[in-house]
């Protein structure tokens, strides 16, 4: 399922018209070391007024209104991607597991004006939503939605073993992740996993099940957001070759037999 065509419940146009309804610092940019230029400044906010709109008919996210949606969906979503927010043009692939409401991926797709964003979800009224927001957006050319499960991805040869990047925010507990988006990358690639509080027998559990995938954990990265909102961990893997074809397994197993 591609983002190309606008859905019936679209308001026409390429995007919304953005309101400048909740004020955003530049305190935060400042703390990202990074700055949306107006044009990225204006889809992120019709993105958060699209995001309204489609929460109305179905529950994408409730984080929609002022620091809920400016720190901690878009900042939270961004603050690993420090480097590359900095060099826009690079043509990376990346793949975004149970995206739901479109965080990571879609501020991505914003934020990084030449990579190419796959989105997927399992649930058909949300791949749905996201065809749309995206195609009002005008990033229809970038971002691709896919209705299936991650480990039907994972075995799927236009996104298997090809992703520069694969990621995945409050999506399930860590091993299960890993494999999910290890199969998914280049060997080049990483995995990001973004993770609330992270421990060292978290640490432990994603180390063995990255061991399983031939792939290891590269590094932890550590930060606390603004505003009090809390602190994150971004967990990166790195494939050490092939992914073995044995994963990911059948649908539900990873969840129901984690690798660690
Ligand atoms: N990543 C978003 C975020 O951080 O706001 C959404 C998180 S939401 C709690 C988890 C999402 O993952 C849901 O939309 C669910 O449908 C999706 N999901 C869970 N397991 C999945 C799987 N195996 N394959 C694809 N999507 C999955």
């Amino acid at each position: 399922m591609t983002a190309h065509a606008a859905s019936r419940d679209q308001p026409a146009g390429r995007a919304w018209e953005a309101t400048p309804a909740d004020p955003v610092t530049a305190e935060l940019w400042d703390s990202l070391g990074w700055e949306p230029t107006q044009e990225q400044l204006q889809l992120l906010m019709a993105l958060q007024q699209l995001l309204r709109h489609w929460n109305a008919r179905l529950n994408l996210t409730r984080l929609v209104n002022g620091d809920d949606y400016w720190i901690t969906q878009v900042y939270d979503s961004l603050w690993p991607w420090r480097e590359q927010l900095n060099s826009p043009g690079r043509p990376l692939r990346c793949l975004d597991v149970g995206t739901g409401g479109g965080f990571p991926g879609l501020a991505l797709a914003i934020a990084l004006p030449a990579a190419r964003l796959t989105l997927v979800d399992s649930v058909g009224r949300k791949a749905e939503a996201l065809k749309a927001m995206a195609a009002s957006l005008g990033l229809g050319e970038r971002v691709e939605v896919r209705w299936e499960r991650a480990e039907t991805t994972g075995r799927t040869p236009a996104c298997r073993g090809r992703q520069d990047w694969a990621m995945a925010r409050a999506v399930a507990a860590a091993p299960v992740v890993a494999e999910y988006l290890v199969p998914l990358l280049k060997t080049t690639g990483r995995a990001l996993l973004y993770r609330g509080q992270w421990g060292p027998e978290d640490l432990l559990g994603v180390q063995q099940a990255a061991k399983t995938l031939n792939a290891e954990v590269e590094r932890v990265e550590r930060v606390q957001l603004p505003a009090g909102r809390g602190v994150r961990h971004a967990v990166l893997l790195r494939p050490l070759g092939p992914c073995p074809p044995s994963y990911p397994r059948a649908v539900g197993l990873p969840a129901k037999q984690p690798l660690a």
